[in-house]
């Protein structure tokens, strides 16, 4: 049976550009759809732009800390527009250098939506493709559950088109991106909620960086909401108005829900194929990332296994060392660094110290609290917070978790340190960067 392409790959997003043009360079024939720009969630709507929203929002305090370093300003002002189009104009930038990664090595992209047929076959638009190999790298999407009014909401996606910054926003979720948009938002000047179901944000990550952080976002002046939901949204001119479970009512601008994302697999005809997917839309795939249809694999947000831009890749060179050199893929889910660009950022790394009592590991804890040595001077009362969660058998460093200035940064290194098997001893014959924020974790006694 000859087929017209090697590979095709649907989804032109972080996994799907990488396992395309590596697969590409190696010889194989490689055609790829995509229906909206290139490059994914990740640059056009993730990722990317949310990073440069942050920096957006971060300048807002500068006015105010540097003062103490001797500078004055005139009164700071800000202008959304110039932050979103210059925001747009630098994705569009990006756009252009993953058409040149993807067309360089050969790849032909499909403009268009791509749907599967069969196993061995995709329909993008009015073509049909054959391909001896498909990789779903469709991501996912928002996720916004079932209530009066939920047609009033954003997603995250809309944020970053806002045709006006809203005077009030609620941001509804305790996760990412909610934490994230919150800083966002409140650091642009918008009066911002923080609205989590539960009693504490950032279900899955350490309780101590939990607690701190709550305390922390409030005290940039996010008013943070636990154990509150929404049960209704009504219009009230261009306003929200939004019943809560308790019976309280509040209006806001805008409703932003962060409530989770869902793997993008409504419209994509999988059972035509044969594929498997889970409740929540996910394609099952076993260790080689195949489905349950032989030649269709998937990576990325669509397998909802970890839903981050440098998994996804991973995964994707994972599957090229696995179709061109045999290798058995292994990559290895556990210690992957994480940040949450928050503001106080968190930068975290391997085993919360809750998962390790879960498992039963006999442990040393190492934690401090601080005020940065930037603020001594900038007025601002934020501070920073490191664990180290050592394993007591092996002295190995099982966890690392900070929040503070810098904490995504930092976190990259103590990944690397951890993966390699560093021990308690490494850290503490390691010589501290001083005066950093860093050399913190290289000196807890
Ligand atoms: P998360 O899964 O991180 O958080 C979802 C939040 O929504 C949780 O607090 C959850 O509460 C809450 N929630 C879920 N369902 C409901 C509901 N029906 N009503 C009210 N609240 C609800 O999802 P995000 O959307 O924030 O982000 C998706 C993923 O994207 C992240 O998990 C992350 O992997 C990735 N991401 C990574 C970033 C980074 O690396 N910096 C940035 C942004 C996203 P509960 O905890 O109680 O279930």
């Amino acid at each position: 049976m000859s087929y017209q392409y090697d590979l095709f790959v649907i989804g032109a997003g972080s996994g799907g550009v990488r396992a395309s043009r590596v697969a590409a360079s190696k010889g194989f024939k490689v055609g790829v759809a995509e229906s909206q720009a290139l490059g994914g969630t990740c640059v056009n709507i993730g990722c990317v732009p949310k990073k440069l929203f942050v920096y957006g929002s971060e300048y807002s305090h500068i006015a105010s800390q540097a003062k103490g370093y001797g500078w004055t300003f005139s009164k700071p002002s800000f202008d959304w527009a110039t932050l979103r189009d210059n925001k747009s104009k630098e994705i569009e930038r990006l756009n252009g250098i993953y058409k040149n990664l993807l067309e360089n090595p050969g790849v032909t992209i499909h403009q268009g939506y791509g749907e599967l047929v069969d196993a061995h076959t995709v329909k993008v638009g009015d073509e049909i493709i054959t391909a001896e190999r498909i990789l779903i790298a469709v991501g996912a999407q928002p996720f916004v559950p079932e209530f009066p009014g939920n047609e009033h909401v954003l997603v995250s996606d809309d944020m970053f088109f806002l045709e006006e910054l809203p005077k009030s926003i609620l941001v509804v979720g305790g996760g990412y991106i909610a934490v994230e948009f919150a800083g966002i938002c409140n650091g642009l000047g918008v009066e911002t909620t923080l609205m989590y179901r539960g009693d504490k944000l950032l279900r899955g990550f350490d309780e101590d960086v939990r607690d701190f952080a709550s305390n922390e976002y409030s005290r940039s002046g996010v008013n943070v909401q636990l154990n509150s939901d929404v049960a209704k949204i009504e219009l009230q001119g261009k306003q929200k108005r939004v019943m809560l479970k308790d019976g309280r009512e509040l209006v806001f601008d805008e409703v932003l829900y962060a409530t989770g994302r869902v793997p993008n697999t409504d419209k994509l005809n999988v059972a035509s194929a044969g594929i498997e997917t889970t409740k929540n839309g996910a394609i099952v795939v076993n260790d080689r990332y195949q489905s349950t249809a032989d030649s269709v694999y998937a990576i990325g947000d669509v397998t909802d296994r970890v839903q981050l831009t440098p998994v996804a890749i991973k995964e994707a060179m994972a599957l090229i060392g696995y179709w061109f050199d045999g290798i058995e893929p292994n990559f290895d889910y556990d210690n992957i660094p994480t940040a949450v660009f928050s503001q106080p950022p968190i930068g975290t790394v391997g085993l919360i110290e809750q998962e390790a009592d879960r498992r039963g590991l006999d442990i040393d804890v190492y934690q401090t609290d601080f005020r940065a040595m930037k603020h001594t001077l900038s007025g601002a009362q934020e501070r920073s917070f490191m664990k180290l969660i050592v394993d007591r058998s092996t002295d190995k460093v099982i966890g690392a978790h900070m929040i503070g200035d810098y904490a995504g940064e930092i976190i990259q290194g103590l990944g690397i340190a951890i993966k390699a098997g560093a021990t308690k001893a490494h850290f503490d014959s390691t010589v501290g960067v001083h005066p950093t924020s860093a050399e913190e974790f290289v000196t807890f006694s």
